[in-house]
């Protein structure tokens, strides 16, 4: 079955051209019952009160729940990675409607504004056990949200001190906004929880595609909660 990427707004069409690379078909997603045709879901990065007004439209929060508790792998980039949070506060939440079931509390916008955007060398150690590569990532955080805190069941893939953002240590007057971005503060920008993957930045802008390679082997959870073996065999 194919990947389904929800194209109701943001970069889906860069996260389709990245799956490609792989060789891997992905699939637009617009309604619910597109839904019942892919076996993994890809949210992507965008404006998440938008996504999820237009979601709301298309009457797809039930099925996308549904999908979600179903333990069918599903992968939020930045605005996506809010809509799978459980909590979702800082500046601009308008209290909109999230799917949920990612045991965590994103702060959108948590970097600044969309001139704060910045990008990053972030070492992904549990990324280059499984997918070999270089021991960092170019990441691009575009008016990005990060993870404040997190449950037990959630494992921390990679996570920035804020110190270390040229941006932020250059633009002094975010430091001083209440509950935004404070110096020296260790921050979470990549996280999995059984079948879900969530990264407060845009692997689908760069060349590097160990973040999709990685999601592709997510496999379906069984009823059990243990992950369905998939032969890794084209021949039989
Ligand atoms: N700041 C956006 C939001 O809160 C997310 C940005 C992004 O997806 N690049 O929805």
């Amino acid at each position: 079955m194919a990947v389904g990427v929800l194209a109701l707004q943001g970069s889906f069409n860069e996260h389709i051209a990245a799956l490609k690379r792989l060789g891997v078909k992905g699939v637009e997603v617009r309604k619910p019952e597109q839904l019942q045709n892919v076996s993994s879901l890809i949210i992507p990065g965008g404006e998440s009160t938008t996504m999820a007004k237009l979601a709301e439209l298309h009457n797809l929060f039930p099925a996308l729940r549904e999908f979600v508790q179903m333990g069918k792998p599903v992968w939020g980039t930045c605005a996506g990675l809010i809509f799978l949070a459980n909590k979702a506060t800082g500046q601009k939440t308008g209290g909109q409607e999230l799917i949920g079931g990612l045991d965590c509390t994103v702060h959108r916008n948590f970097f600044g504004s969309q001139i704060q955007s910045f990008e990053t060398e972030l070492p992904i150690p549990q990324i280059v056990a499984k997918e070999g590569g270089p021991s960092s990532f170019r990441a691009v955080f575009i008016r990005a949200p990060a993870i404040l805190d997190v449950g037990p069941d959630v494992e921390v893939l990679a996570d920035i001190h804020v110190s270390a953002i040229e941006t932020i240590n250059s633009n002094p007057s975010i430091q001083k906004e209440e509950d935004s971005a404070e110096s020296g503060k260790k921050v979470i920008v990549a996280v999995k929880q059984g079948n879900l993957l969530a990264t407060a930045f845009h692997p689908e802008l760069t060349a590097d595609t160990r973040w999709h390679s990685y999601f592709l082997k997510m496999a379906p959870e069984s009823a059990d909660g243990t992950s369905a073996i998939v032969s890794s065999s084209t021949t039989d």
